[in-house]
């Protein structure tokens, strides 16, 4: 019988088969002309798609796909303004998503959320260190990529960063990720800063990894 999944688990893995579609205006910006205030840069319209763990934007005759993965931040979440902060780490973009009304803004937020908790791995050995589980040598998951891991290849965290949710536990290669993120994402947040835009600081994470 295969072990129990946590609840947020379940409703997670759920909601990546729904077919979630809707139009937004979106601007993209480079890591170093993102602003979180309103400038004069024009919105674009586009229709965007998210099924298993995937975001399409389709605009003109155009289709962008991108996977909701480790490299896909969740940065900030404006409920005023309806709007959603992106960070594709990969393509080093920033998406600024606004939605038309907040149902749709809400509805969006949760499936993103819900798009980032990664779907359990069952393996026989530790996906780190390759050790064999066993009663006496326990499996976990991290919390961001999935993977099976092992007692001594976990960390426990306390990421306090809107795309970092509930990172109780990840593995020690997602924390050399994570790490390397949260230093992107200050670099981003020194240069809005630069540029005297001080909304950014809501963006600074509080992190902390220790051994189990
Ligand atoms: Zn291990
Ligand atoms: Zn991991």
């Amino acid at each position: 019988m295969g072990a129990k999944l946590p609840k947020d688990l379940l409703k997670a893995e759920k909601s990546k088969l729904d077919n979630f579609e809707g139009l937004f205006m979106r601007k993209i910006y480079d890591f170093n002309t993102f602003q979180t205030k309103d400038d004069d840069d024009a919105w674009e319209k586009v229709k965007i798609k998210i099924h298993q763990a995937k975001i399409e934007c389709h605009q003109n005759h155009n289709i962008e796909i991108h996977n909701i993965d480790c490299d896909f931040l969740i940065f900030h979440q404006n409920h005023r303004n309806k709007e959603l902060v992106l960070c594709l780490i990969s393509e080093k973009k920033i998406w600024k998503i606004q939605a038309l009304n907040l149902r749709q803004f809400l509805d969006t937020s949760t499936i993103l959320m819900n798009s980032k908790i990664p779907t359990w791995s069952i393996s026989p050995v530790c996906q780190l260190c390759s050790k064999a589980f066993s009663i006496a040598k326990r499996r976990h998951h991290c919390r961001n990529c999935g993977k099976n891991i092992c007692k001594k290849c976990i960390l426990v965290t306390d990421y306090g960063i809107e795309g970092f949710c509930k990172l109780t536990k990840v593995c020690k290669s997602c924390y050399i990720l994570i790490d390397g993120q949260i230093g992107i994402i200050k670099n981003i947040e020194r240069s809005c800063i630069g540029r005297k835009d001080e909304s950014v600081k809501s963006f600074i994470p509080s992190s902390s990894g220790k051994q189990i």
